[in-house]
């Protein structure tokens, strides 16, 4: 008895119900799936709520970060239908989960990185999140994906939406509106496009809304197409499968200027920051209630 291990570690363990514990998932920095189920432990509240009862496309990477990873749209063979549900939206099909259990069965999948739907699954086909990805293309500093971020807000407070931003956990930065689900995906996207359209017209030195490479050297991709149906944006909160096992991460538009990079926090540091907040970055996301406006962008 004496020698029983109780270290959080090992509750963990026992919780999430893990294979292969040991196996490390970011070399770098020497993080292993138990690091990872140790990491949402710690976190969950925070992650939770953006990843529960939605469609899911998942990042799976068994092998961890370095070796292959594919996405997984649909339930596969093996699954733990208790924990990971299967999902029918319409034609498609798509996994969910509910709580911290699931999310453990996700790790115990080897799934890096977790993308959801922008709506629910009691409302899936009515978004209740538009998500502006700002790309930037060769040679944008990161000052100008801030500057890009803050002109995406100016632009929809000028049509009476409030938004949000996080880092991406990679180059850049997610502009996130919440919507009453009202309107339909169809609609969703052309907002979206009419957004990228409307900037890149005003400001076409800075901005594109196409996605080819050669249009975005110099520029920001403003990215609207996270807004189809089906499409998916990466979790607030969720890992990603890139080097230093960076975490897309919420922040304050008053404190953007003070971010440095879009993979600024990662696994090793965002507990630390959590600790220290003193209100959720996101506090008033859920409170919002905000439809897209009828007659699209032009003010
Ligand atoms: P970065 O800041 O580095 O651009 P990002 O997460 O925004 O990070 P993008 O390449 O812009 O990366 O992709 C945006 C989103 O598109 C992803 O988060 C993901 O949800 C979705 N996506 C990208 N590639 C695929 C893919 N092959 N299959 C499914 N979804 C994808
Ligand atoms: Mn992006
Ligand atoms: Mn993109």
């Amino acid at each position: 008895q004496g020698s029983r291990d109780t270290s959080p570690g090992a509750a963990i363990l026992e919780k999430a119900h893990l294979t292969h514990p040991d196996r490390v998932l970011w070399e770098d920095e020497g993080i292993t799936k138990l690091g990872l189920a140790e990491f949402y432990t710690e976190i969950s509240d925070w992650i939770l709520p953006h990843i529960v009862n939605r469609p899911l496309s998942l990042l799976r990477c068994p092998g961890g970060s370095q070796k292959e990873c594919f996405f997984q749209k649909h339930a596969w063979a093996g699954l733990d239908e208790d924990l990971i549900q299967r999902v029918r939206v319409g034609e498609d099909e798509a996994v969910a989960i509910q709580d911290l259990s699931g999310l453990f069965a996700l790790v115990q999948a080897g799934v890096l990185e977790i993308h959801p739907w922008g709506s629910t699954l009691k409302n899936p086909e009515k978004p209740d999140r538009l998500v502006f990805d700002l790309d930037p293309g060769e040679g944008v500093s990161w000052d100008g994906v801030v500057q890009g971020a803050i002109d995406v807000r100016d632009h929809l407070q000028g049509i009476s939406l409030e938004s949000f931003v996080k880092t991406s956990g990679g180059k850049g930065l997610h502009v996130v509106v919440p919507l009453r689900p009202k309107a339909s995906w169809e609609e969703a996207k052309e907002f979206a496009d009419s957004v990228a359209a409307a900037m890149t017209k005003a400001s076409p030195a800075l901005y594109t809304d196409t996605m080819a490479k050669r249009a975005r050297t110099g520029r920001i991709f403003i990215d609207y197409l996270r807004n189809g149906r089906g499409a998916t944006a990466v979790a607030p909160y969720s890992t990603r499968a890139r080097a230093g096992a960076p975490v897309s991460t919420p922040v304050t538009w008053e404190e953007l200027s003070t971010i440095r990079s879009g993979n600024q926090y990662r696994i090793s540091n965002l507990a630390a920051r959590l600790l220290h907040l003193q209100d959720d970055p996101w506090g008033e996301f859920g409170n919002i209630d905000q439809v897209i406006p009828k007659s699209g962008t032009r003010s």
